[in-house]
């Protein structure tokens, strides 16, 4: 059995962030105590052996120390010193020295912050709980621990960003020892308190324009400050690239635990429930927690590996993806490379053998959503 990526997702928070609509409640100590329980317990009935491991949320970082360490102990056994990616991510306001010292012990080789912003007024506006300098220290402490293998996650086009305020956001994120930078446009999604203040009129969004404006800005910065842009939202330095997340990108396989966790094995995706309750009552009782399960097969898998795999700067290689999925990308998807080569948005690069093959231009970095929708 070959191995596959492993995610564990932890879904408490102190408070929830006014965009955020990942699952996840407010932190409840007896109930996260329960949770890690459960999750312990598959860990441990595990079979396949795991490439990698992630643990998210949520915030793993909410977990009191106890719970965090059991939950470290039984992941990195997994591992037995294998040296392999074991993210984390942690969230400024609960990192500790304490936290970080753990970590250490168990393996966790690769922090991911989530500093969001170096401005007080937009973390307060996001509806963040920590401030900039809460957030600089936490990168600081994670380096002077030993920790170099260090992500931070950066929002921009939030309201009223200008593009100075934005380049100020990135040119303090270059000067942190951080070796990866994943940063996202704000968006708005249902049910968010940002959603709703943007009906009620509350928020103005910042225009398509501006915000392409912003994301241009981001793609020529970082490069330039020795953050190769590997993928449309992830930007690393030579040899920090995300290794689970590369997996993702691949298409290939991942186990997922935990509430709203998705799976996909044998080709089959499978999503949990949302539900911390419903999650713990389901596993303990021996039924599955599984809500939802998609079987994808034939040109239909195919056409979901081009459309993730895309994403990625050195976008999809035709022997690659005869390979990994035994069709022929230009007969699959004959239409879509005509429509997007003619509309800027890919370039099809015509060499002989494992060269040729068809990438984003800078103008589909900008609109890669589209270009993933009319691959699959
Ligand atoms: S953005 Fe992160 S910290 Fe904020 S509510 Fe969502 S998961 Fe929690």
């Amino acid at each position: 059995m070959p191995p596959a990526a492993l995610y564990i997702h932890i879904p408490f928070c102190k408070r929830k962030c006014a965009y955020c609509d990942f699952y996840s409640v407010a932190y409840d100590r007896s109930l996260a105590g329960a949770y890690i329980g459960v999750i312990c317990g598959q860990i441990e009935k595990l079979e396949r052996p795991v490439s990698t491991i992630f643990i998210g949320g949520g915030t793993p970082t909410a977990l009191e120390t106890a719970d965090m360490k059991r939950l470290l102990r039984s992941a990195s056994r997994k591992f037995a010193g294998s040296g392999r990616e074991f993210t984390i991510e942690a969230n400024p306001e609960s990192l500790s020295g304490e936290k970080l010292s753990l970590f250490s012990d168990e393996g966790v080789n690769r922090l991911s912050i989530g500093v969001q912003s170096f401005s007080d007024v937009k973390l307060k506006r996001l509806g963040r709980i920590h401030n900039a300098k809460k957030a600089i220290d936490a990168v600081t402490l994670s380096k002077k621990k030993g920790f170099d293998n260090l992500n931070i996650d950066l929002i921009f086009g939030s309201p009223g960003e200008t593009l100075d305020d934005c380049s100020a956001e990135f040119a303090r994120a270059v000067k942190l020892p951080v070796t990866h930078i994943s940063c996202y446009c704000l968006t708005y999604e249902k049910g968010t308190p940002l959603f709703d203040a943007k009906k009620r009129g509350k928020v103005v969004p910042a225009d398509e324009d501006h915000s392409a404006g912003m994301y241009s800005l981001v793609m020529e910065y970082l490069p330039r400050h020795g953050f190769k842009h590997y993928e449309v939202s992830n930007f690393a330095k030579k040899g920090f690239e995300c290794a689970h997340n590369l997996n993702y990108w691949r298409n290939d396989e991942y186990i997922g635990l935990g509430a709203s966790a998705v799976s996909y094995i044998d080709g089959v995706r499978k999503r949990h429930v949302p539900d911390i309750t419903e999650y713990i009552e389901k596993t303990t009782d021996g039924e599955s927690a599984i809500i939802s399960a998609e079987k994808l097969t034939g040109e239909r898998k195919g056409k979901e590996t081009a459309a993730v795999k895309i994403r990625t700067a050195e976008g999809i290689g035709f022997n690659w993806f005869k390979k990994k999925t035994g069709y022929d990308l230009l007969q699959i998807e004959a239409d879509a490379v005509r429509r997007l080569s003619g509309a800027g948005l890919i370039r099809h690069k015509k060499a002989r053998g494992a060269g040729s093959g068809i990438s984003l231009t800078k103008k589909g970095f900008l609109f890669c959503d589209t270009v993933s929708s009319e691959l699959l």
